[in-house]
């Protein structure tokens, strides 16, 4: 299929063409994002490719409609940014890859917990600066810990296995479908707030849904032991930014880790070295020494990426075939994934 790819950086089109050897979809790439205004690029091809921070409402698919698009081809698990009613109406399929490496972000989230509670990235900086002084790096054991796991679905039954088993931890968890095979290894179940009460750690795995806003709040962090260590490598609205500042300058919260950040569209995957970020909320978080913050990158491993596009190509060689998709998303599919 002659597809317009949009939103790409070179790693995206480095994997993607690799795994089109086997394909041979014909993909052009741009470089922005798909809007209103780049709409218009799209004009000839059946197919359109993009990431999550894309614009695909109502107004951008009739553009992509009108010049000929008959297939959405997200490169991502999410869909929050189509408007699915509007791509029914209009007759454009909307595919997914619902999922590429849980492991990818699993084993991040540990990365991120002890990068932040050992400070690796400041002891590194002061290395760098010949200033071999510990003042102000200690951390503590992850052994005989207790991490409170919120979701046990792919990503945090993983982040739990390695916990209990790799580390010694005692694992907590709450999620609606308790996982056996995590109830088998020693991880005990517990309603939410008796988790929340309980945990050295929490660690957040669960999609976000208006169930699931804000679940970390100023009573949630209330309710937590003190110095409580907080990660997130989810959704950046399960977190309060502003509850959990609040909880980080009272001490009441001992660390945070996170990976997302609610009003993340408007500053991750973009140098924005030489721009003044208007973000308070976000540049305050920034300032603790006791917090650590990445820029969406948990999935961002060579294993995800490969998956990703190789995922993409199949949805891709799918329609054009006239097969069944697979991954499709329906306006009926009820998901908070983004
Ligand atoms: P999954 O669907 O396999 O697991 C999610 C789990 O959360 C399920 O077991 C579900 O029952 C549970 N859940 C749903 N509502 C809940 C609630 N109210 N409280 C507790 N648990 C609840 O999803 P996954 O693949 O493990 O992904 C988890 C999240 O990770 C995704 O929602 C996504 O937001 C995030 N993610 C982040 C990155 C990244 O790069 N940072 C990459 C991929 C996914």
């Amino acid at each position: 299929m002659r597809v317009a790819v949009f939103n790409t950086k070179p790693y995206d089109r480095q994997f993607l063409n690799e795994a089109n050897v086997a394909f041979g979809h014909e993909l052009v790439f741009f470089e922005p994002r798909l809007d209103e205004t780049t709409a218009p690029l799209a004009h000839g091809f059946a197919g359109v490719c993009v990431f999550v921070n894309d614009v695909v409402d109502a107004a951008v698919l009739a553009v992509l409609q009108a010049g000929g698009t008959r297939l959405l081809a997200l490169r991502a698990a999410g869909y929050n940014n189509v408007d699915l009613v509007a791509a029914e109406r209009l007759g454009i399929d909307v595919v997914r890859v619902p999922a590429y490496s849980p492991h990818a972000v699993a084993e991040f989230t540990i990365a991120l917990l002890l990068s932040m509670d050992r400070r690796i990235p400041r002891a590194w900086s002061r290395v760098r600066d010949n200033n071999f002084a510990l003042d102000g790096l200690i951390g503590h054991d992850l052994y005989g810990k207790t991490v409170g796991v919120i979701g046990t679905g792919r990503i945090g039954g993983i982040v739990a296995r390695i916990l209990k088993l790799g580390f010694g931890c005692t694992v907590l968890a709450f999620d609606q479908h308790e996982d056996p095979e995590l109830h088998a290894i020693g991880v005990a179940y517990r309603p939410r707030a008796d988790l929340i009460a309980a945990a050295d750690i929490i660690t957040l795995h669960c999609p976000l849904t208006p169930e699931t806003h804000h679940l970390i709040d100023a009573e949630a962090i209330e309710r937590a032991k003190p110095g409580v260590i907080i990660i997130n490598t989810s959704r950046g609205a399960l977190i309060d930014a502003e509850a959990l500042i609040d909880g980080l300058k009272r001490g009441k919260v001992g660390g945070v880790a996170l990976d997302v950040y609610e009003q993340e569209g408007d500053l991750f995957f973009e140098d924005l070295s030489n721009e003044i970020i208007q973000d308070d909320v976000f540049q305050r978080l920034l300032t603790f020494p006791n917090v650590l913050v990445t820029g969406h990158q948990a999935f961002f491993t060579v294993e995800a990426l490969g998956a990703i596009a190789r995922t993409t190509l199949a949805n891709i060689a799918d329609a054009e075939a006239g097969r069944p998709l697979a991954h499709r998303v329906a306006p009926e599919t009820v998901s908070g994934i983004h």
